[in-house]
């Protein structure tokens, strides 16, 4: 990858705290890049709840989590940050004549300060814990999402879960794939009622299969490549092979703080430790949202929101110290144009 260019603030995590942190870059005129791990923005409001109400966000009695984070993605990305996506930052390397390097596996990426907003950290898909899942790849028929619809055309798709992903692919898929079978540990699903009333009326009109209370003990294959999964009723024991080409598990996502935890930052509980400021113990590193610990910390969006504000703030003033920290009245500011203007 090419040598990318230098901002002056790169913002780790694109959830709902990331993206606010990114839209205050943009409204104190600073560049901004927001760097995640996950194909999408959003944070844990895209990757686990998407099709839950938010009642607790100023503003807003009542709110799907998906639709509050496209708000925030349009918010956040207003002022044109570079996203950058499936890119976890592995490794934080100490600034040099004030430049640090961000390095990931997509390259490395220079700025001047660093916003952590990194959540619970990586948030890894969970894998099918049997034999067989570790000795496939993707390109062999093992997935945690599926990238394109059209890489599982003609194939027989075994989806195992009971979330929102499981029973949007079951339709997503269904006249994609030759067959779609659906299992899941449990006979109730955890997702969105009109979409599962939806997956019942394909099962009886029989395009789609849906099979409870079920678990997977194995995936079978040959050359790499799957060819079959070994099922099994988790209430009677009965165990069947069936045939498959590719299998999808949408089981969720594991939070792992992972490197954060060697980048020399203070943790406690788990968590980056910070000022009233938002400051952690390395100048020019700043922490806000779920990833962070102080006395009083509240793990909520609205928290998180304000403290996004005082650290992207704060950095402003770090890279400019004529700047002041505290930013104006939005309805103040020549930046937005108010209606009747
Ligand atoms: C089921 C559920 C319901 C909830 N309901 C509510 C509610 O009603 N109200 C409320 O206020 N809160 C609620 N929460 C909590 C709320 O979702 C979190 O407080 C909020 O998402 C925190 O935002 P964040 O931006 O700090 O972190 P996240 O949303 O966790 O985003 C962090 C992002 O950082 C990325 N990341 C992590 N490590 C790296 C790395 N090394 N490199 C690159 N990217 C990285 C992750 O991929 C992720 O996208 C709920 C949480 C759950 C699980």
């Amino acid at each position: 990858m090419s040598e990318q260019n230098v901002v002056d603030v790169t913002i780790i995590g694109g959830g709902p705290v990331g993206l606010f942190a990114a839209f205050y870059a943009g409204l104190r005129g600073i560049s901004c890049r927001i760097v995640d791990a996950l194909p999408q923005l959003g944070g844990q409001l895209m990757a686990l709840y998407p099709e839950k109400y938010v009642f607790d966000v100023g503003g807003l009695p009542r709110i799907l989590a998906k639709d509050l984070a496209l708000n925030m993605i349009e918010q956040g990305t207003q002022f044109g940050p570079e996203v950058v996506l499936e890119a976890e930052v592995r490794r934080v390397e100490p600034a040099e004549d004030g430049v640090f390097r961000l390095v990931t596996a997509r390259g490395d990426f220079p700025t001047r300060t660093v916003v952590v907003t990194a959540g619970k950290g990586a948030l890894n898909p969970r894998v099918l814990e049997c034999p067989g899942w570790d000795e496939h790849r993707p390109d062999g028929g093992v997935h945690t999402h599926v990238r394109q619809p059209e890489d599982l055309r003609g194939k027989r798709v075994l989806i195992v879960g009971g979330g929102d992903s499981a029973v949007d692919w079951v339709l997503g898929l269904n006249g994609i794939a030759r067959e779609v079978t659906l299992i899941h540990r449990r006979p109730e699903f955890r997702a969105h009622k009109a979409t599962v009333a939806q997956m019942w009326a394909a099962v009886e009109r029989g395009e789609v299969r849906v099979r409870t209370p079920y678990e997977t003990r194995a995936v079978v294959g040959e050359g790499g490549c799957v060819s079959g999964a070994v099922i099994f009723n988790n209430e009677t024991g009965q165990e069947e092979t069936l045939a498959v080409d590719a299998i999808v598990a949408l089981l969720g996502f594991k939070p792992d703080l992972g490197p954060i935890a060697q980048w020399g930052l203070h943790l406690e509980k788990n968590s980056i430790h910070v000022s009233q400021l938002m400051e952690t113990n390395v100048p020019g590193i700043w922490a806000a949202g779920d990833v962070v610990h102080y006395p009083g910390k509240l793990e909520l969006i609205a928290t998180g929101y304000g403290e996004a504000a005082i650290a992207v703030n704060n950095a402003v003033h770090y890279l400019n110290p004529k700047a002041r920290v505290a930013p104006g009245h939005s309805t103040n500011l020549k930046i937005f144009k108010q209606d009747d203007e």
